[in-house]
């Protein structure tokens, strides 16, 4: 069958398909700008943005009503790369109830009772919904590979890690993921890419204004010191993570607007190849649902 030519998909490839890495091509994090618009201003990406959450909430509608597929969006970055405002603005306007954001911080002691994907697993959507993830599993060879002491302080049996654990995460990531996407579950992965320099004046807006202090922490200036450590951490992860099924998105991520035209993008052009439709009533329940409504009818004329 010929592809419809004005498909959804088609007309947002420009802001989905330089970004997608899917694990067919070598990954360089370097050759990835962090300031691209990809050739828009600012008004037209708004308008895309607009137009976008509009498609979110009907295509959210039907995955509900439908019950089937579940979507999966897992958001990544350097601190004030823009995560929390991007999920506040893509999913501005989707019905509350069918999804739900789930924010990865330190591990509790019970989630370091359990193996590293037990707190993912236990947050995942269910049928029908869209589960967020701010930050992730993925923190577990990010933050956990930067810093190798907190691998000392989990409670792994020391002789299970050796230097093959990386290596090993990404395996077992691959499969969980393909795992999930095998029954039914959407994946995609976003990294915010921010240069060094847009965060420190996110940063300097964090020390400056008063309601904005809240968010800056002494912490965030040591992460940013080992800047270096973790853009080679994310490019490892992507390298070895990329698939088909579970595809990252390296977004843009220095100018806001347009971050959130490619995660919007991305998440309408993927539900829109799920096809979704509500469910057909069968023809025993229409036949049922006319007699009803003929007998509620009947009863505002008594
Ligand atoms: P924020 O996203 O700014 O609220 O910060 C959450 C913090 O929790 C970040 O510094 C993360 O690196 C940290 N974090 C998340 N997951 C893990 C993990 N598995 N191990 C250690 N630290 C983590
Ligand atoms: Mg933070």
């Amino acid at each position: 069958m010929a592809k419809n030519p004005s498909s959804l998909s088609d007309q947002l490839k420009p802001y989905v398909a330089p970004f997608r890495i899917d694990g067919s091509r070598e990954f360089h994090l370097k050759s990835h700008k962090t300031n691209d618009k990809g050739g828009l201003d600012k008004d037209k990406g708004e308008k895309i943005i607009e137009a976008n959450r509009k498609r979110l909430s009907d295509f959210q509608e039907k995955l509900y009503a439908q019950d089937r597929w579940s979507l999966l969006l897992v958001f990544q970055g350097m601190d004030a790369s823009g995560k929390d405002s991007a999920i506040k603005s893509v999913f501005d306007g989707v019905d509350p109830q069918g999804c739900e954001v789930t924010a990865f911080k330190q591990p509790s002691s019970l989630e370091l009772d359990h193996d590293f994907l037990w707190r993912s697993a236990i947050a995942l959507p269910q049928r029908g919904r869209i589960g967020i993830f701010n930050r992730s599993h993925y923190e577990d060879c990010l933050v956990v590979r930067v810093h190798p002491e907190i691998l000392g302080k989990a409670k792994i049996p020391p002789q299970l890690v050796t230097k093959d654990i990386w290596r090993e995460r990404f395996e077992d990531i691959s499969a969980f993921e393909r795992h999930l996407a095998r029954n039914g579950t959407v994946i995609l992965k976003f990294f915010l890419n921010v240069s060094k320099e847009e965060q420190r004046q996110r940063f300097l807006d964090r020390l400056e204004e008063p309601g904005k202090n809240w968010k800056f922490s002494m912490g965030d200036i040591a992460e940013r010191a080992l800047w270096g450590k973790y853009q080679a951490a994310y490019q490892e992860v992507i390298r070895h993570t990329s698939t088909a099924l579970a595809p990252w998105h390296v977004v843009p991520a220095d100018h806001k607007w347009f971050a959130r035209v490619v995660i919007g993008s991305a998440i309408v052009a993927a539900l829109e190849k799920l096809d979704l439709k509500f469910p057909k009533v069968d023809k025993a329940s229409q036949q049922e649902f006319k007699q009803v409504r003929t007998a509620l009818l009947a009863e505002g004329k008594g």
